[in-house]
């Protein structure tokens, strides 16, 4: 037996996790979120760029270090419009989807990621149905992912323990905390590191999945 399916809850991080990063899904939303706060705060895009890269870096999202920063900021009006993105050329998870439907655990999304953002993606993607709930990050107050708080905030909500818990994320820093906090860790969609301290690796998370339960 796989000694993940000891564990009941299951936590799956959303973009480049749920979705494989060649869709760039992100890469258009940095330039959205660097637009808005450029205008924002009358700043240049240059200027706006560096500010976003140095909240992502040490908060995990630009829009923690925007709420603890910069308060005349709506972060609503920041949020939506950053997530405006195409989606057109994202394909439907269609072996992912028939993956986590077989497999008989509790199952959650666990995003940085506002939650309008985390619905639509799922319904494109064709994954909505196949979780028991969406943790997204304004459940979090904005002190998302690796903050400590953001894990124990959804261990509460949903009531389990961490130690009940895997948790799959394409983040190391993400990885490090859950794992601190006695969750299982699955390292996904990153062919660019070798070394990590994750419990599983695995590119192709539809496979993984399934082989889980085989
Ligand atoms: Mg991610």
């Amino acid at each position: 037996m796989t000694p993940l399916l000891e564990r009941d809850v299951h936590l799956f991080d959303l973009d480049n996790t749920l979705y494989h990063p060649k869709n760039a899904i992100l890469e258009q939303i940095a330039p959205l979120m660097r637009r808005f706060i450029s205008n924002e705060l009358s700043i240049s895009i240059e200027e706006s760029n560096a500010l976003c890269d140095s909240y992502y870096q040490r908060y995990g999202g630009t829009i923690r270090g925007i709420q603890l920063h910069h308060s005349s900021v709506d972060l609503k009006q920041f949020s939506d419009f950053s997530h405006q993105v195409n989606l057109d050329n994202v394909e439907k998870a269609t072996q992912l989807k028939d993956a986590l439907h077989a497999f008989k655990k509790s199952r959650y999304v666990f995003t940085n990621s506002p939650l309008p953002y985390a619905t639509r993606l799922l319904k494109h993607i064709d994954l909505y149905d196949c979780f028991d709930g969406i943790f997204s990050v304004e459940l979090t107050g904005y002190k998302m992912k690796p903050d400590p708080h953001a894990f124990n905030t959804i261990c509460k909500h949903f009531d389990f323990e961490a130690s009940d818990a895997a948790f799959y994320d394409d983040q190391l820093s993400n990885l490090a905390t859950a794992k601190a906090l006695g969750m299982r860790t699955i390292l996904v969609n990153r062919a660019d590191i070798e070394q990590h301290d994750a419990c599983y690796k695995t590119e192709d998370l539809p496979n993984f999945m399934t082989s889980l339960i085989k």
